[in-house]
């Protein structure tokens, strides 16, 4: 697929990969589909929640280090944000790097802006922002009042760059343009390929580019099998690094939702081939992907061995877990394609898989080449998976879908899932942070956080036992979780 990042924007993904928010059915079914024609439910009758691309932009740029953020928004929208200092010192920790703190501010459009324009107060907030922090670059966030009235982040931003002589780039993640929030992802990328990265002067051979959150430094030992380093992108990098990413020897993710985008403009605009293998989670996705690594970097002839070395060592102990979760079942909630990566980890871990939500899901990726579609490479792990269904959070349809199923444990990617599963006795477990699930040890510290989870099944079913749902007794009796979409085509009945 050719990307053009000369463009202002990039497409957003219901148009760029016909991403959807609703299905109900067989993974199978979903996999197989060309094209979501056939059970597409774009529009939801009910919603009762979502999520803003403005939060998924910030989850990229408030934490490169040295750099400084203006949103342009109303108060509202950047309250939306809860990324803060104390994630940034405690990752950085985490890396053993020097904490940092997050330089942002808010040009707090008013009423009266969104009627007259907020530009001139955009350049007042871009230039305090350069007083205050004297950053290394400022990443310029829109949002939907700034869209909607139409101000002119291009032209301002190139003339603020001019001016202030540091790269100024703007990041187009009005809330309203998409209904995937992962279009936040691609908004932040996109202005960093545009303004910040640089064609390479030298190449790393021993460096692979890792795009992932914040979180734990598990892929030096990884990659160290190899002998080579990560490239961690984007948070905690800072702007030089950030700027040449182009001089790695390939790039790879921790998840195709948040990583192929990026990846595919760096091989095809810069040279630095991607890894053509879903992200290593789960044993044999890190078997494929350090292979995969191997070709780039000149490692083929140790990769085998690193391989059967690395399953020796894990084998005692995953064994062990395995005898633990035997008949135990286990539920998966999480953005679309970490939650592919979760499900081939608890395969290995011999949980019997029952259902699988994603938040959304992308009918194509970027790449589009054989291996990199994570949803019909976890079927090849984990078999097909009946109960699969996208949805984005709704709580009143997940409850039923647990309800039904009633799995030992859940796994979800955010903070509110936990919640919810701990309402109905369900042990959850948050999988904040997803660099310490990676490779072949992160299957161990899944497995081990899983089992000491699961012996607190007590304290969910108090839990469970005070809890009141604030869904009418038609609601909490219906039992179709689809209700809403049930008049729509190919939906489950
Ligand atoms: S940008 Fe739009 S969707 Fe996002 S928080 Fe602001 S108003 Fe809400």
């Amino acid at each position: 697929m050719s990307l053009d990042i000369s463009q202002t924007e990039v497409a957003i993904r219901e148009n760029r990969l016909k991403s959807i928010i609703y299905y109900n059915g067989a993974a199978s079914q979903l996999s197989k589909a060309p094209t979501a024609d056939a059970f597409s439910c774009k529009e939801r009758s009910y919603s009762q929640c979502s999520d803003c691309a403005q939060m998924c932009a910030s989850t990229i740029t408030f934490f490169v280090r040295g750099a400084a953020v203006v949103v342009h928004s109303p108060m509202g929208c950047f309250s939306n944000t809860p990324l803060n200092d104390t994630q940034f010192a405690n990752s950085s920790i985490e890396r053993k790097q020097a904490p940092d703190k997050v330089h942002v501010i808010c040009s707090n459009i008013s009423e009266k802006d969104t009627v007259y324009g907020g530009v001139k107060k955009l350049k007042e907030a871009i230039k305090e922002a350069y007083n205050r922090f004297n950053p290394t670059a400022i990443f310029v966030q829109s949002s939907c009042a700034a869209g909607v009235v139409g101000d002119d982040l291009e032209g301002t931003t190139s003339e603020m760059q001019e001016e202030l002589q540091v790269p100024v780039i703007p990041v187009y993640c009005e809330g309203f343009k998409s209904k995937i929030w992962s279009s936040g992802f691609d908004a932040a990328y996109h202005g960093i390929l545009k303004k910040l990265v640089k064609p390479a002067e030298t190449k790393q051979k021993d460096l692979v580019n890792i795009f992932n959150f914040l979180g734990s430094d598990t892929f030096t030992p990884l990659l160290g099998l190899l002998g080579l380093r990560p490239n961690y992108l984007v948070p905690l990098a800072d702007v030089d690094t950030i700027s040449r990413m182009s001089e790695a020897a390939c790039s790879g993710h921790i998840c195709e939702t948040l990583g192929t985008y990026v990846t595919e403009v760096l091989e095809e605009k810069f040279d630095v081939p991607k890894i053509k293998a879903p992200a290593p989670f789960g044993i044999s996705w890190t078997d494929n992907w350090l292979r995969e690594v191997a070709t780039y970097t000149d490692k083929t002839d140790i990769v085998e061995d690193v391989i059967a070395s690395e399953h020796a060592r894990i084998h005692d102990e995953l064994e062990e877990l395995r005898a633990y979760f035997k008949g135990k079942k286990v539920y998966i909630f999480a953005g679309d394609s970490y939650a592919h990566n979760v499900g081939c980890i608890v395969k290995d871990l011999g949980l019997e898989l029952v259902g699988m939500t994603t938040l959304h899901h992308d009918m194509h990726n970027d790449a589009c080449d054989v291996g990199k579609d994570s949803l019909a490479e976890m079927i090849k792990v984990t078999g097909d998976i009946d109960n699969f269904s996208v949805c984005n959070k709704q709580p009143y349809q997940v409850i039923k879908l647990l309800q039904k199923l009633q799995p030992d444990v859940m796994i979800v990617r955010h903070m509110n899932m936990t919640i919810l599963g701990g309402k109905l006795g369900i042990p959850s477990l948050l999988e904040g942070e997803t660099n310490v699930s990676a490779g072949y040890e992160g299957v161990l510290t899944t497995g081990r956080r899983l089992k000491s989870l699961m012996q607190t099944k007590g304290v969910f079913n108090t839990l469970k036992e005070y809890n009141e749902f604030p869904y009418s007794k038609w609601w909490q009796e219906e039992e179709n979780p689809f209700y809403f979409e049930q008049d729509r085509k190919g939906a489950k009945s």
